[in-house]
């Protein structure tokens, strides 16, 4: 079986298209989505539409933030949301559409456990709460440590960083370049950032997601048409900056 692993689209239609095309050239068995479908960028419903064939869909924060209040967002981010829940909410679509979109919002659940994996937007613990960083390895060890012990099965997928990696037992951060993009699990716990589709911020601005297969991830970055999502960025009110970090992959 293989599963692919995404997370963090943030509305970016070319990225999210373009990646589902590699999936579907690689002899994928089914997709899971660690959550942040929407919010930042300029296309949530057609996001939200694909995403509604995928096997498993979790909720993120900015999902939490559409259906409840946008708690520990800052102005822009939090003017985001509220252009995303128009376009939710647009008179323009079907009243269907809309409520689909919204059942489907509110159908997403906050971890998934399945064999001798787990599933999380943020961490285990606070699902669309915490974050874990690369630098919490060293600035506060403890974290990670309790991190681990705070799920039963020993890997732990996440997103919410938007940073790809694999954080194993000492602690320690291993990027996807130390083992040539392909980890092997079993050696201990591990946390691993799938990384993000539609906004990555490790400074490489392709795409990124995994294909798990057994006990083999394998880490995968793909090129998508940056400048196709920045014209559609063009046709909203969203800040300029947020099309701009995309180019940076920051
Ligand atoms: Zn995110």
């Amino acid at each position: 079986m293989r599963t692919a692993i995404i997370s963090d689209i943030h509305a970016n239609l070319p990225a999210l298209e373009t990646v589902l095309a590699d999936i579907a050239g690689a002899g994928v068995d089914r997709i899971y989505c660690l959550g942040d479908v929407i919010g930042y960028g300029p296309q949530p419903r057609e996001c939200l539409q694909l995403s509604q064939k995928f096997e498993v869909n979790l909720l993120g924060n900015h999902e939490e933030a559409v259906l409840f209040d946008p708690i520990g967002f800052n102005p822009r981010a939090k003017a985001a949301v509220e252009w995303t829940k128009q376009q939710l909410m647009s008179s323009d679509r079907p009243r269907e559409e809309n409520a689909s979109l919204w059942k489907h919002l509110d159908s997403m659940k906050q971890t998934h456990e399945e064999g001798d994996i787990f599933l999380a937007h943020g961490t285990p613990r606070e699902p669309t709460r915490e974050y874990l960083f690369v630098q919490d390895c060293k600035d506060d060890p403890a974290k990670v440590n309790e991190l681990f012990e705070s799920y039963g099965p020993s890997t732990a997928f996440v997103g919410h960083t938007h940073v790809a990696g694999i954080f194993a037992e000492g602690p320690r951060f291993i990027t996807p370049k130390e083992v040539d993009g392909k980890y092997q699990l079993g050696s201990g716990n591990s946390i691993i950032n799938v990384g993000s589709v539609g906004q990555p911020r490790d400074g490489d601005p392709r795409a990124s997601y995994v294909i798990v297969e057994q006990d083999q991830v394998e880490f995968r970055r793909i090129a998508y048409p940056i400048e196709e999502t920045m014209r559609r960025f063009k046709r909203t009110p969203l800040p300029e900056n947020l099309a701009l970090r995309l180019t940076e992959g920051r």
